[in-house]
């Protein structure tokens, strides 16, 4: 691919005009400079980005039907309306990527959820806080935790989740996000990015919206979510310093059973690549515009609004200018999970064209449902074709990598929304179209769900039949093998790995999934090699990492344990058990601090069900923390096996505090004691 095709398949009259246009903005009169065009520092916008998780186009806003969407519809009614906007991609974690870098999956490698994105793309935040913003996120979900990378250039950056761990509702995420802008000082412009996640499946919207929505808990959840949008509208105009924008768009739709697919992720169709899109701020008129534009143009307003030198962009193409592109989109994940057909589109005008081994085109205006294929009656555009053509494809397991590039070439792929191109794709020639498998998309999903869940035994017969339909479904394939291991069924485990790896005879997850099989049998030790190696290259590979942290348990290297399992609480929602494994492990090796850190995260996600206040009165009397161990200790019931050391550290406590019951607090200790402590007591000098 090279970066001259490219620009001549976008279909714009020359980098040079976009350029112009892009500087100096059809409002300027085109006579100044790009200096003079640009607000004045102080008049620099205060600007709100909120994405609206999973919400179709069809689902909010002024023409959608069965629900009412009162705050998305008065910004709309001040802004300008995108009314033909594309997610890049039809997931959470990419398509955000792509908003807040301005450039495709392509470009910045992340293709499907739970990856990392690169730390060397510059993102919005980086660049208006370089330009002297403050900025803050309010995240709503575990897909979009500060460790999949889009953390950078927030000075707050909260996804602090509550004791899910996994996802909060839009109220709780505006209360967060109105009480920053409380207590933000005014002395710069703002940058605040609010990310709601109810319309995600589960549908269960909060009172009254679950009664007045009973058939339809989906709009029901977006009509909630609406509610919070316009709470924190208004507290941002009331509190945000100098003018304000507003950028409001959702990360992509959702199915809800168009097309065979109930959620995302699978397909490229409308219900789920179609999202709303609405600015509103200095320079947009009121109105709506029918030009296709990507929500990766998120990046490009928000940094043409705050006047930020972006010095690596070519033609930044603000939605303000609105300039027609060829539009692109993305959807992965069946090919990189499931060794399907990759999927690409594209969107030029009213046509959209779907590759996915063979090209569908769609009137995506005069048949929004993309009931009637028109590739038979009228082919594909050439510039969509080629467009689609220099689209590249992901390698499994490998990201993208641009130093092969000149710096030149890089700049112009950049301002494109590319990096670089990966190494050759490997698309299996026979592999199925996905839309051919909408069939296996509820077994998947439910397969999906079962294994997270760790119900394997229920698991097993929908990974069989995956693979009975589809049999070098690679995912289904380490899934099955992973369940029968987990189960204790060797023979199938071995089995079934050998099948994967001749599926994908290079696939690094075959090697992978095979040795957390050994480490959990009486061959660990086999394991090793490879989960040391796997942790090395990958180390926030989650499920090596906690292998790993297991092995070195039995090995007995407690302090690299330890090290390997505060890790691993930071790359997933830590449970409350294992806030307190690590206590224990932290302990065991006399590391007070770290051990009482976290006996505390674990005390506040369990509150009354906490069991170890005795440790945590332990660590803060050996830390000399009095008055907390005073009152952990206190919460150990009678009913505790433990209670004897609790009465007797309590006494110590009790002492060293000059308490006037100590001696009492002595006596009860003595009464109690057990073989361990009675030992301990009369040993103990500050009893004497
Ligand atoms: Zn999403």
């Amino acid at each position: 691919m090279t970066s001259l095709t490219l620009l001549r398949f976008l279909g714009r009259p020359s980098v040079l005009v976009v350029l112009v246009l892009a500087i100096v903005g059809p409002a300027c009169g085109g006579r100044e400079t790009r200096d003079d065009a640009r607000p004045a520092s102080s008049a620099r916008p205060s600007i709100l980005v909120v994405t609206l998780d999973t919400t179709r186009a069809d689902a909010v806003g002024p023409e959608a039907r069965g629900v009412e969407t009162p705050a998305f519809n008065a910004l709309a009614a001040r802004g300008r309306r995108f009314t033909q906007a594309y997610a890049p991609t039809p997931e959470t974690l990419p398509s955000h990527a792509s908003a807040f870098s301005g450039l495709y999956p392509a470009g910045h490698g992340v293709h499907e959820n739970a990856r990392t994105l690169a730390s060397h793309h510059p993102l919005l935040a980086e660049q208006l806080q370089r330009g002297g913003y403050r900025t803050a996120a309010f995240v709503s979900a575990f897909v979009l935790a500060r460790r999949f990378g889009l953390a950078r250039g927030f000075e707050v950056y909260d996804d602090e989740l509550g004791p899910s761990g996994v996802e909060r509702g839009a109220r709780e995420t505006t209360d967060r996000a109105i009480a920053y802008l409380a207590s933000a000082p005014t002395d710069r412009p703002l940058l605040v990015w609010v990310h709601y996640f109810d319309p995600h499946a589960p549908y269960a919207p909060p009172e009254p919206y679950r009664t007045r929505y009973a058939d339809q808990p989906y709009l029901g959840e977006v009509a909630a979510m609406d509610e919070q949008l316009g709470r924190l509208v208004q507290a941002f105009e009331q509190r945000a310093p100098g003018p304000v924008a507003f950028i409001v768009a959702s990360d992509h739709g959702e199915g809800l059973g168009d097309h065979g697919e109930l959620q995302h992720g699978h397909l490229l169709y409308q219900p789920t690549m179609h999202v709303p899109l609405v600015i509103a701020g200095p320079g947009v008129e009121a109105g709506t515009s029918g030009v296709p534009v990507s929500l990766r143009r998120l990046y490009h307003t928000a940094i043409d609004w705050a006047g930020v030198d972006a010095s690596d962009e070519v033609a930044p193409l603000s939605l303000r200018t609105g300039e027609p592109e060829v539009v692109l989109g993305e959807a992965m994940k069946p090919f990189l999970s499931y060794g399907w057909q990759p999927q690409i589109m594209a969107v030029e005008g009213p046509r959209k064209t779907i590759f996915a081994g063979r090209h569908e085109v769609y009137d995506v205006i005069a048949d929004p449902m993309e009931a009637q294929d028109l590739e038979p009656s009228e082919g594909v555009t050439a510039s969509m074709r080629a467009a689609i053509e220099s689209y590249p494809l992901p390698t499994a397991g490998a990201t993208p990598s641009s130093e092969s590039l000149s710096d030149e070439a890089r700049r112009q792929l950049a301002s494109l929304g590319y990096v670089g191109a990966t190494a050759p794709p490997v698309v299996r020639a026979n592999a199925p179209r996905p839309v051919d498998m909408v069939r296996l998309f509820e077994v998947i999903d439910r397969a999906s769900t079962l294994f997270v869940q760790q119900r394997y035994e229920e698991v097993i017969p929908l990974l069989q039949r995956i693979l009975r339909d589809d049999p070098y479904n690679l995912d289904a394939a380490l899934r099955l093998a992973t369940s029968y291991s987990m189960l204790g069924r060797e023979a199938q485990a071995v089995a079934t790995f050998e099948k994967a790896a001749d599926i994908a005879p290079q696939s690094q997850d075959v090697v992978l999934y095979l040795a957390l099989h050994y480490e959990r049998g009486s061959r660990w030790a086999q394991a090793v090699p490879t989960l040391e190696r796997v942790v090395a290259a990958t180390p926030d590979r989650l499920p090596a990492v906690e292998a790993l942290a297991r092995v070195r348990e039995r090995q007995g290297r407690v302090e690299d344990a330890l090290t390997l399992w505060q890790r691993v609480l930071t790359l997933r929602a830590p449970a409350a058990a294992d806030h307190v494994h690590v206590g224990e492990l932290a302990m065991a090796i006399g590391r007070t601090a770290p051990a009482a850190e976290a006996f505390e995260h674990a005390r506040r996600l369990l509150g009354d069900a906490f069991r170890h206040d005795l440790e945590l009165g332990v660590l803060y009397l050996a830390a000399g923390r009095l008055q907390e161990a005073r009152a952990a200790l206190d919460r150990v019931p009678a009913s505790h096996p433990g209670y004897p050391m609790a009465l007797f550290k309590r006494a110590q406590v009790s002492v060293l505090l000059k308490e006037p019951d100590a001696a009492d607090r002595i006596g009860r200790a003595r009464a109690r004691a057990d073989a361990t402590t009675r030992e301990l007591i009369a040993r103990e000098r500050l009893f004497q």
